[in-house]
């Protein structure tokens, strides 16, 4: 990963028709329990290789739902297991956190440019 579906989600179902590697939940799958789509980190993988921008950011139509985080890789790991907008899945009893997989991330996305809340969308002109 990675980008969070925040709030203003208006769960229309378009991001997760769109994603290329089936790593969105819908509302009522959100691990989290927010009555929200939910991206799941570790299947992220920012379109990489894939599309030139991430796909769900590209059709949702609620400007600003859809924000960049930190690259789901072993240097963020406790930022994947203790930020409240995620709740990583189990397996095995093993968390699937960074430290165990990493993903692809965008490497032109400059780290001032992630965290949680960073833009993915800009307004249309
Ligand atoms: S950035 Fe790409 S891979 Fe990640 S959730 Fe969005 S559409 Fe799926
Ligand atoms: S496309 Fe945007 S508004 Fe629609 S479900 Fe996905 S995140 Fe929510």
């Amino acid at each position: 990963m990675s980008v969070i579906i925040d709030e203003s989600c208006i769960t229309c179902d378009a991001c997760l028709q769109n994603c290329p590697v089936n790593a969105i939940l819908d509302d009522a799958n959100n691990p989290t329990g927010e009555k929200r789509y939910y991206v799941q980190p570790e299947k992220c993988v920012e379109c990489v290789d894939l599309f030139d921008d991430p796909q769900c950011a590209a059709i949702c139509p609620s400007i600003g739902c859809i924000t960049w985080d930190m690259p789901y890789t072993k240097e963020f790991d406790a930022h994947f297991l203790n930020e409240e907008f995620y709740a990583l899945c189990n397996k095995d009893n093993i968390l699937k956190s960074p430290s165990i997989k990493e993903k692809k991330y965008r490497k032109d996305i400059p780290q001032n440019m992630r965290g949680v809340g960073k833009e993915v969308q800009e307004e249309p002109q």
